[in-house]
């Protein structure tokens, strides 16, 4: 047994993950199901590092030293399951697996207790980047044990992006942890990319403007504040032209948005844990309706002028309070993901660092951005934050920044240009800050017509008033 550390699934993401960690110095058993995988990545990679192949499940396991530590990439869902199963009756006490695959946290939650079960570590990891990431150096979010972290953490440390000397790779919590944050990561994407889509709509219809003029202005953004891998990916795309019509090829692309599915999960488990990811949500629903193709056919013929004539008067003012109105936007996003890995962490006593997770985060992932270290800074300032928006870089920022984003969400209603992400977002952002909110008033509805009950400002206790009688108020 000579290989530190074992990979089972190679296809795409594991051969590269595969390669990361033999390119670091590690040595790599390799097993795949179908063997011609493992054969050519050999073939074709051998000579970066050294692997050490096995045809068979059990001639891979015996490669392992102990403690082994087995990294399954396979396919989300059954494949992982049947992997496990046949790697488990191979195994001893102490030896880890590890699920770099996108599973539902649920499912790592049930695949570690049963593992635990046999003596084994089970660790549920986050992967992102995609393969480039996992090649060159991506973000790494392993949950599990951690004593298993003890033998995971300097090799995934060593092969995970790395900014300012700071790996993007730490411990999150136990179980079902890793997976968790890769979820909400997913989901602050999925918020992050709608917002960049929005204001690229606003700026395409407000400036008139041709997508190559727009990609100059997404770049000149990336040099500040925004600066992140999405908003440079976004001059890059708008500034590409389709070789085959020489049209923008945003123009060529289909507008129907497709998923899968990490988006959903974070958007149903906030809804189990009670916290408004407005941003999110938006966000996945609006790739949803953009799929609806014959629903929206049947309201453009229903409705084909819905909105007035959009004539931006001062074009640099425009750009900036679109600029401003991303930021803020995007603010409350990054706020009510964290808010939403606080309450899992809280929910499932998993003691996530906030601070951490923006740290790994700087690197590797396609949420990569600037302000993640200012987010780092906010949580490691004030652990028990209320909400990133008055951490006060953010507050500064999105307070000067409400005019601005007032009047593109105004502007934007008024031309009939969707901006689901950005008005919410800034609904979220009224909501949060007024005085009194119509909520009482749906607490007297409720109490109207189901004695629901309410509480006073002016008094303890829970109350009901006799609606169907002489409307007199009794202690419930
Ligand atoms: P795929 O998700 O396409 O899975 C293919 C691999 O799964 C192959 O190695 C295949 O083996 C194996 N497999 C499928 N079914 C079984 C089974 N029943 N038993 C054993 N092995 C099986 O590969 P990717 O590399 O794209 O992704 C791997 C994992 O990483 C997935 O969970 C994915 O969600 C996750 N991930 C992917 C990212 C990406 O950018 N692609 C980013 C981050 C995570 P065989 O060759 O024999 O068919």
């Amino acid at each position: 047994a000579t290989a530190q550390i074992g990979v089972t699934g190679l296809a795409v993401m594991g051969r590269n993950l595969a390669r990361n960690l033999a390119r670091n110095g590690f040595t790599v058993a390799l097993h795949n199901r179908s063997p011609e995988r493992t054969r050519s990545l050999v073939a074709e990679h051998g000579d970066e590092g050294t692997f050490v192949p096995s045809e068979s499940m059990a001639d891979f396991v015996a490669s392992l030293e102990r403690p082994r530590a087995v990294i399954v990439m396979v396919k989300a869902g059954a494949p992982t399951d049947a992997v496990i199963d046949e790697l488990v009756p191979l195994l001893e006490e102490g030896d880890i697996v590890v699920d770099c695959g996108n599973a539902h946290f649920a499912d790592t939650r049930r695949r570690e207790e049963a593992l635990r079960g046999h003596g084994l570590h089970f660790v549920g990891t986050g992967v992102s980047g995609g393969e480039e990431g996992a090649l060159r150096g991506p973000s790494i979010m392993p949950g599990g044990s951690a004593e298993s972290y003890r033998k995971l953490g300097p090799i995934f440390e060593k092969i995970a992006a790395q900014v300012d000397g700071v790996p993007c790779c730490r411990h999150i919590g136990p179980d079902g942890a890793g997976h968790f944050v890769k979820m909400v990561h997913n989901g602050i994407e999925y918020a992050d990319m709608q917002l960049i889509a929005e204001a690229y709509d606003l700026l395409r219809a407000g400036l008139s403007a041709s997508p190559a003029e727009i990609a100059e202005i997404f770049r000149e953004w990336n040099g500040g504040e925004l600066e992140s891998f999405l908003i440079e990916i976004t001059a890059d795309v708008l500034g590409h032209s389709d070789p085959a019509t020489a049209r923008p090829f945003v123009d060529v692309v289909l507008d129907q948005a497709e998923q899968k599915g990490t988006g959903r999960w974070t958007v149903q488990s906030a809804l189990d844990l009670g916290i408004p990811i407005t941003g999110i949500a938006e966000a996945t629903f609006a790739r949803s309706l953009s799929g609806h193709a014959d629903q929206r056919a049947a309201a453009r013929r229903a409705f084909p002028d819905a909105g007035e004539k959009w004539q931006v008067d001062d074009r640099d003012t425009f750009v900036e309070d679109v600029r401003r109105a991303l930021l803020s936007s995007k603010i409350v996003a990054y706020a009510q993901g964290f808010d939403h890995i606080r309450a899992g962490s809280q929910e499932y006593d998993w003691d996530i660092d906030l601070g951490g997770m923006a740290t790994i985060w700087r690197g590797g992932c396609i949420i990569r951005a600037r302000f993640l270290d200012r987010i780092r800074e906010a949580y490691d300032t004030e652990r028990d934050l209320p909400t990133l928006l008055v951490a006060p870089w953010f507050a500064d920022r999105v307070g000067a920044g409400v005019p601005a984003w007032r009047r593109v969400v105004a502007d934007a209603a008024r031309a009939g240009v969707p901006t689901p992400a950005f008005s919410s977002s800034l609904a979220y952002f009224d909501a949060l800050r007024a005085e009194r909110l119509p909520a009482a008033l749906i607490q007297g509805l409720r109490d109207n017509f189901g004695a629901h009950t309410y509480h006073r400002v002016d008094r303890e206790g829970t109350f009901h008033t006799l609606w169907a009688g002489d409307r007199s108020e009794v202690e419930a």
